[in-house]
């Protein structure tokens, strides 16, 4: 290892204060941590979408890969207050265990609020038992000279969160100007499943999870200044299915195949931001990006066709600021 790269290794393990965390200090950042669906792309991890507001880190979601993400942008993960689960598919919440050692590690003090539809409370006893060990030899080795690593602080702490059938949305959090709200999509048959809207001083973003083309979620998203929301091709969706039976590989492509009932396609996406008027249109969730059948051309053909409408591809790090008291929407990339 030469030095340049021993330091950029260093720079990534220290806790220094990151730039994210001073840009959030007014208004909301928004971080695409993990923007590929389930299947392993490389550069891109799964679902994960960071928002840094009010001096908190909160996250829709934690697909693997997305820690290694948070920690080499050197995301301030220790002001993790909460991670807000759309539903309890593994590829949206299999770095929870990852993501909640590391945050505590790097000095967090309080629990890890997971918030999110019933099972939650399952998911999070799940972890918390599966990384038992792991806390207490981490406490036992360097719990001195003044470190502390409280087991309690260590903890996920389940909040459930029931929409009444009457409703389609149920406030989620709280927390000074912030409010979240839990916005009730159709991933059938996954259910119940979420979307989330984050208020905060006049700004918002709303974030679909896993949803077929859903206009309740366009309704609940009212105004947005930026719509994050999934997406998949159905023609690359068909022609990968064909692909692996012709590989011999019956029992992915009929999976693959029963992937078209639960997931809505970019035009359709296009259709729900315009319907809500967002201001921005992000499409994560890009179950075909990296694929070889993948061209951002023929995946986005059709968008535009329904009017005008601000849209883009997400790639892990892309940032998107909000400062408040003003109507800015600016872009970046870590
Ligand atoms: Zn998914
Ligand atoms: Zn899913």
């Amino acid at each position: 290892m030469n030095r340049r790269n021993l330091m950029a290794a260093l720079a990534a393990l220290a806790a220094a204060p990151a730039a994210a965390q001073t840009a959030a200090a007014d208004g909301m950042r928004i971080v695409l941590v993990g923007t590929s669906g389930p299947l392993p792309v490389r550069d891109r991890a799964k679902p994960c979408v960071a928002i840094l507001v009010g001096g908190g880190l909160y996250l829709v979601d934690v697909g693997p890969e997305s820690t290694e993400n948070m920690m080499s942008w050197r995301l301030p993960v220790a002001s993790a207050r909460a991670v807000f689960l759309s539903h309890l598919h593994s590829d949206h919440i299999g770095d929870l265990g990852e993501f909640n050692m590391q945050s505590w590690v790097q000095g967090r003090e309080r629990p890890l609020a997971l918030v999110g539809p019933s099972g939650v409370d399952k998911v999070a006893r799940g972890f918390n038992q599966a990384y038992e060990n792991d806390h207490l030899f981490r406490r036992a080795h360097h719990e001195r000279d003044g470190f502390r690593f409280p087991i309690a602080a260590g903890q996920i702490e389940p909040r459930v969160i029931r929409i009444p059938a009457s409703a389609a949305t149920a406030t989620a959090w709280r927390d000074g100007d912030l409010t979240v709200t839990a916005i009730r999509v159709s991933h059938d048959p996954v259910s119940p499943a979420f979307g989330y809207r984050f208020d905060y001083r006049g700004r918002s973003v709303s974030i679909s999870g896993d949803t077929m083309k859903w206009p309740a979620f366009a309704e609940a998203s009212k105004g947005v200044d930026v719509m994050v929301h999934e997406a998949q091709d159905e023609a690359m969706t068909r022609q990968l299915s064909q692909a692996l039976k012709g590989m011999g590989n019956a029992r992915t492509s009929s999976m693959m195949a029963d992937t078209l009932s639960y997931h809505a396609t970019p035009v359709e996406a296009a259709d729900i931001a315009r319907a809500a008027g967002a201001k921005r249109l992000v499409l994560y969730h890009l179950t075909q990006a990296g694929l070889p059948i993948f061209t951002p051309e023929a995946f986005t053909r059709g968008m535009d066709d329904g009017g005008p409408l601000d849209w883009r591809l997400a790639k892990d790090g892309m940032t998107i600021d909000l400062p408040s008291g003003s109507d800015e929407i600016r872009f970046g990339q870590l």
